[in-house]
């Protein structure tokens, strides 16, 4: 094909060569996931379809900013990456447009699609505690809340307030109680840490484990990657010393989040990049999609895989995400004031 694409090139004027490359039935994927989880994906997609996929994976903030760089020349059609607050952030600096796709918006529920169009969750994980159960019983733990009493004193670990993760959580939670409600539990977080926060959610998990702390915040799919490891078994035997809890189960539910996806807004190829929205929200894909990274299908019908149907149902918080973005700066703010490192 690039062969075929380059011979063209030399022997054709420049503007057939320039309707044809734009005739080439492709779509261009910008992806802040590792490619692992998607390329797989995009290969079923492009044996279905007949439609070529171009993969670039990077960092979401390179990402966005080589998309910004190349303005209306960037060749991306699909922006892919992890968190409502990630996809609110592409949306603010306009690297986006709306969807405005009937099956799409019919398919993914509304609190998991912004409110203005510009992007949907592709896949669902809930931010919730894990606990030692040698050390702590299940009554101990009610809510996120509640891990500011004082019993939980230097026994937290949760992860540093730059994550993306829990300015998301502490957004949720400024939603339903308010800044200055939400600060107070970000000092008693604070005050209760095992350790000043270091490392990623899996270390946390660990930490748990290791009984340097006894209660945690983490991500499911951390969780579920660690019971699963193929390779590493002190990461399986670190997870089966670790139970999930889920809090807020009397009131507005655990926090959940996204990973997600959104149509450049200078995207060339905009149909195919529909056609490979629909394609990722299909029962196949989105079975496999959760599946490979223990994450839940944003279509409910959708099984999930073993490990993490293991976990039983729980209630979800069903903000809308986009109010994740909407109440990021406060988020961090709230934290920053509350001294959460
Ligand atoms: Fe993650």
């Amino acid at each position: 094909m690039m062969n075929k694409l380059k011979l063209s090139a030399l022997c054709l004027p420049v503007f057939l060569v320039a309707s044809a490359m734009a005739d080439a039935a492709e779509v261009n994927v910008y992806s802040a996931r590792q490619e692992a989880l998607i390329k797989p994906l995009l290969d079923k997609f492009t044996e279905q379809t007949g439609i070529k996929t171009n993969l670039i994976t990077a960092k979401a903030a390179a990402l966005q900013t080589r998309m910004k760089n190349e303005g209306r020349n960037t060749p991306a059609d699909l922006f892919i990456t992890v968190d409502a607050g990630n996809l609110h952030r592409a949306k603010e600096a306009g690297l986006l447009q709306p969807i405005n796709d009937t099956d799409i918006s019919s398919s993914v529920p509304a609190n998991l699609r912004d409110s203005d169009d510009q992007w949907i969750g592709l896949s669902k994980r809930a931010r919730v505690i894990f606990y030692a159960p040698d050390r702590v019983t299940s009554s101990d733990l009610s809510t996120y809340e509640a891990l500011t009493d004082a019993k939980w004193k230097g026994r937290i670990c949760i992860r540093s307030s730059s994550n993306i993760y829990n300015q998301s959580l502490v957004a949720s939670m400024i939603s339903d109680r308010g800044v200055d409600a939400t600060q107070q539990w970000a000092e008693g977080i604070v005050a209760n840490m095992a350790r000043p926060p270091s490392g990623g959610d899996r270390d946390q998990i660990k930490a748990v484990a290791a009984g340097q702390c006894d209660v945690a915040v983490s991500n499911t799919y951390y969780y579920g990657a660690m019971l699963n490891h193929k390779t590493d078994s002190s990461q399986v035997e670190a997870a089966n010393k670790v139970a999930v809890f889920w809090p807020n189960q009397q009131d507005r539910g655990a926090h959940i989040n996204v990973s997600g996806a959104g149509i450049s807004k200078y995207s060339k190829n905009r149909d195919n990049a529909i056609t490979l929205m629909k394609f990722l929200l299909s029962e196949e894909s989105q079975q496999w999609y959760a599946a490979v990274n223990h994450e839940y299908p944003v279509i409910d019908s959708v099984s999930k895989s073993e490990t993490v149907a293991s976990w039983g149902k729980f209630k979800s918080d069903d903000l809308n995400l986009s109010r994740l973005g909407d109440l990021n700066a406060e988020a961090v703010k709230a934290m920053d004031r509350a001294g959460w490192k």
